[in-house]
Formats: structure tokens, sequence, C-alpha cells
């Protein structure tokens, strides 16, 4: 008896861990609508919310990973500045972000961009505007003071030249650094 007792407080016990776990689950997932992560680059948890054949090619997390360092360079920043953040790569048009309803891309803690341009289709993760939202994340600046929102040189001359793809297949990945600049916000 005191053997099949001893069980039945073990199963008890199983059933309470089990119930805590879904509940601090149920907690993460309402604070912020990040759905599980694709892949992880270093700490940065990575959500493909996309069909853009880039987002699908074999060396998208080598890719993402060379972007982000390149654009962590560029803004004096380190890894440690995106440390526990995700990236989503939406395939809407735009992203919601703070009020501002029709963004391309938004750091609000976490990055969310979307995988399409309005006049031409990206074909590679260079051409996004995940460069400009990695400068959010590292020196902040809401309404784009710093002269380098309106360079992007550097980066330029670092991830140019690379592959891209297409519906079709292989595509060029010509960038524009028009798409990461953002003159001075108006007050
Ligand atoms: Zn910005």
């Amino acid at each position: 008896m005191g053997r099949q007792f001893s069980t039945g407080r073990a199963a008890g016990t199983r059933i309470v861990t089990v119930l805590a776990a879904l509940v601090i689950a149920s907690c993460g997932s309402s604070t912020a609508s990040v759905d599980e992560p694709d892949f992880a680059v270093r700490d940065v948890a990575v959500v493909i919310r996309s069909e853009e054949p880039f987002t699908r090619a074999s060396d998208f997390p080598a890719r993402v990973e060379s972007t982000l360092d390149a654009a962590l360079e560029y803004w004096g920043g380190s890894w440690d500045h995106l440390a526990g953040r995700s990236i989503t790569f939406e395939g809407s048009q735009t992203v919601a972000c703070g009020t501002h309803a029709g963004a391309f891309g938004c750091f609000d803690g976490n990055i969310r961009l979307t995988t399409r341009d309005p006049a031409f289709a990206f074909s590679c993760v260079e051409q996004t505007v995940l460069v400009h939202e990695v400068g959010h994340a590292v020196i902040g600046d809401a309404s784009h003071e710093d002269p380098r929102w309106m360079d992007f040189g550097a980066v330029m001359a670092r991830l140019d030249g690379r592959r891209g793809y297409a519906a079709e297949g292989e595509a060029d990945c010509r960038l524009f650094v028009s798409v990461w600049q953002h003159p001075p916000d108006r007050r």
C-alpha cells in the first residue's frame, strides 16, 4: 500500500509541474506576438513570415548573420545589442510600428520588416531595411538626427555584389542606399 501511495503522489507532482510550464508559456506568448523562431543567429531569434525566395534559400541564415555583422560594424555596435531580440521577416508590404501603420521596418525592442519593396521585388536580405533597423537597436535615435542615417557607404561597399533569388532562380542583388537612408525627422 505504501508503495502505491508514493506512486500516486509522484504522478500528482508531475501534473502540477506540467501545468506550471503551460502557464509560463502562455505568459511569454501574450507579451509579444513573436512566432516560434525558424532559426537563431548568435542570440537573435529569426522568424520568417514570408514566401519571398531569398527567405527560403539555404544560405539565408548565413546571409542574415553577415548582414547583421556589417550593420553592427557600421553603427559601432556589437552582437550584445541584438542578444535576446527577434527579427521577423514579414511577407506583407508594410508592418505596424507604434502609431505608424505603414512602416517598412520597425524596431520596438525587436525588429520586424517587410520583405517586399513597393517598386521592385527584394531578391536578398541585404536589400531590406534590416541595416536601418539595426541602427535603432544600437544607437536608438528615433528621430534620425545622426548623420549616418544619410550615408551607408561603408555598408554598401561590404554587402554589394552578392547573389539574389527570384521565383525563376538566381537574380542580382543590387543594393540601394536610399532604402536604408532616412533624413532627420521634422519637429
Ligand atoms: Zn528609422
